[in-house]
């Protein structure tokens, strides 16, 4: 028998949802997951021009504006109900450890973000957080135990981008200590799926990695390049995991001003990861380790013990199936940008 978890939302169908960052990956299937179940009023914006957009879900408002500026988000909080601040400047390891300075100034947007969302009286506040929030003295070694919430603490967060993330949670908990303004937030654990970056310099290993298997067939190479030495550990989850998980956390009592993992706990090397993508893709490459590329901690999973206690639930699509759709839609991204087409699913 299983336990009744301790969801409730008392979201109407026709409350404003405010989604920032919605011009993204994660925001950008939030916007579509609430749709999909019916909410009406749905209030996407992203810095980025329209057609850079990666979804844009016929019926949701689609506002461009730079939410770094103060008069932008209290536009963009107007009637709110609810707020879910994803937007950030961010990328894989190659972007993070390169552009600090970009990583730490998203901390204005979420700074004046929850001051606006409290502003209009919005009931719920939503940011999204990181597993590179966590100590990096816990992460030196690919054998590595998973990482509990406590473990936040002593700080010692990836620099830049982490220390953004630790500094925004803050935030989120003195709003609720202070204003009363119930905030949420969630320490998400590489995000991976269809729709996500998958090339440009800020995408993540799953997807690079099956880019570069596409790329190795498509082109008769037969070799792939793998940033450092292939032993680093992760865990990846996928992106319908992901919002379903924003939801139960953001529409939980007993979570409120309190960070918890949102991730995978299945730990694979970054050498497993390309075998599996390998297998998908029907390939086998000689492989090549780039030991002076950005490799980012030794290694990092995510303890799921509280989100298993508090909703009953983990994120629980397998690294495979959710690769094998990863795969197939880079696939035809892939193929459509080669025949000069843009798709539109
Ligand atoms: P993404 O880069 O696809 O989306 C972020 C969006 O925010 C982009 O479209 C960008 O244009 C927008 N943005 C940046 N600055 C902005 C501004 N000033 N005003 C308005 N929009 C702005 O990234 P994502 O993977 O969808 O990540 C969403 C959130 O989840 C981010 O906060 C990120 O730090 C967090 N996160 C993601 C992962 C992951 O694996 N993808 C892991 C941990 C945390």
């Amino acid at each position: 028998m299983t336990k009744k978890n301790a969801v409730n939302s008392e979201l109407k169908k026709d409350d404003l949802i405010v989604i920032g960052g919605a011009g993204g990956f994660i925001a950008g299937s939030l916007a579509r997951y609430f749709h999909n179940r019916g909410f009406t009023r749905i209030r996407a914006i992203d810095k980025k021009p329209l057609p850079e957009w990666y979804q844009r879900v016929p019926g949701v408002e689609c506002l461009c504006m730079d939410l770094s500026i103060e008069a932008n988000c209290r536009k963009a909080c107007e009637g709110a109900v609810e707020v879910y601040n994803l937007a950030a400047d961010m990328g894989g390891m190659g972007f993070i450890e390169r552009f600090r300075i970009e990583c730490l100034r998203s901390i204005l947007i979420n700074t004046h973000m929850i001051e606006s969302a409290w502003r209009a009286g919005a009931k719920r506040y939503f940011f999204s957080s990181s597993a590179c929030a966590y100590n990096t003295d816990l992460q030196k070694d690919p054998k590595v135990r998973a990482l509990k919430e406590s473990d936040a603490y002593p700080a010692m967060a990836e620099r830049g981008y982490g220390w953004e993330k630790l500094m925004s949670e803050m935030f989120c908990q003195e709003y609720w200590a202070e204003r009363g303004l119930k905030t949420f937030m969630a320490r998400f654990h590489n995000v991976y799926g269809p729709w996500g970056t998958w090339d440009g310099g800020r995408e993540k290993a799953p997807a690079a990695i099956c880019r570069k298997v596409i790329e190795a067939k498509d082109t008769g190479n037969t070799t792939i390049t793998i940033w450092g030495d292939g032993k680093q550990t992760r865990s990846f989850m996928f992106i319908d995991d992901c919002t379903k998980g924003i939801d139960m956390i953001m529409h939980c009592e007993d979570l409120i001003a309190t960070p918890i993992n949102l991730g995978s706990h299945e730990l694979v090397s970054i050498n497993k990861l390309v075998s599996i993508v390998e297998e998908i893709g029907g390939t086998k490459l000689k492989r090549e380790y780039d030991l002076d590329a950005p490799k980012g901690v030794a290694g990092r999973n995510s303890d799921n013990r509280m989100i298993r206690k508090i909703l009953n639930w983990e994120p629980d699509t397998t690294l495979r199936d959710g690769l094998k759709a990863t795969y197939k839609w880079i696939e035809q991204q892939y193929m459509a940008r080669k025949a000069g087409r843009q798709i539109v699913i």
